[in-house]
């Protein structure tokens, strides 16, 4: 699944290919996805120019003058940019033809179990956070704002386990399964400890952990990017080292002792409990 790191690294990958551009034609292959596609959408788009790209959580923005095309990428979506001509394969349900400098481009989506979306935002209908599915969201966990103060903060009434309220994505978003045990694992915490009950020392290192697991991840997926935009390129997300996610009875790479695993709210977590108290 596409977590933000990756999302990010799409951003980055599709920016230069339709910033600035002028949308020649929206074209849809079904009726939606997760939800249906808004009617009137291509008239919405044809002849507009891309102003910008942004992203919020896990989804990825498409500032126009009139409104914001927000994009998810679901369980198994990605975005790629290739030469026009090229027919759609199975499941590549979604085209952004542009066109700029270099000519005619298509910004294409793939998404096979199609819990991906495509909305849109109007202008009118007010400021592009109070979005339903983005007002809810918390802080972005690599901007300023985000801090083991706020984490601390938000936490005193929090008496679910940190693994569970970091998933849950309305303090800080982003931090999905994988980078959520990581994190612990590296700040030394146990996923099972109840948010309320750990120390503000404690949090400003498990912020600082979040931190620098996301940019390391942004900085290899990166390094991978062309996978994202290749013509032939799979869904190129990228594979990193793991300290304890998915290495259940493996010996952690600190102490040696066994790496756990446990179900926290149906999802699986991976843990050292040596090394996270
Ligand atoms: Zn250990």
């Amino acid at each position: 699944m596409p977590e933000l790191p990756e999302v990010e690294v799409t951003r980055r990958g599709v920016a230069p290919h339709i910033e600035g551009r002028v949308v020649e034609q929206a074209i849809f292959r079904r009726e939606g996805l997760r939800w249906p596609f808004p009617p009137g959408l291509s008239e919405l788009l044809a002849g507009r120019r891309i102003t910008h790209t942004d992203r919020r959580g896990k989804y990825l923005l498409i500032g126009f003058e009139h409104g914001t095309l927000i994009v998810h990428l679901g369980m198994s979506g990605h975005l790629r940019v290739l030469p026009p001509g090229i027919e759609p394969r199975k499941h590549d349900h979604f085209d952004l033809v542009v066109s700029g400098p270099e000519g005619r481009q298509v910004l294409r989506l793939h998404d096979p179990r199609r819990f991906g979306a495509v909305l849109w935002h109007a202008n009118e209908a007010g400021p592009l956070e109070e979005h339903e599915l983005l007002r809810g969201l918390g802080v972005e966990p690599l901007d300023e704002g985000f801090s083991g103060a706020l984490l601390h903060r938000e936490t005193r009434r929090r008496n679910a386990p940190i693994k569970q309220v970091l998933l849950a994505g309305d303090i800080v978003v982003g931090v999905g399964n994988i980078y959520a045990c990581e994190s612990l694992f590296r700040a030394g915490i146990n996923p099972k400890t109840a948010a309320s009950r750990i120390s503000r020392a404690r949090y400003d290192m498990l912020a600082e952990a979040i931190k620098e697991i996301l940019a390391a991840a942004i900085v290899q997926g990166g390094s991978t990017l062309r996978d994202f935009i290749a013509v032939n390129g799979q869904s190129g997300y990228f594979q990193q080292t793991y300290f304890v996610y998915d290495r259940a009875g493996v010996p952690c790479r600190n102490c040696g002792a066994p790496v756990r695993q446990i179900k926290q709210g149906q999802r699986s977590t991976f843990y050292c409990a040596q090394c996270q108290r």
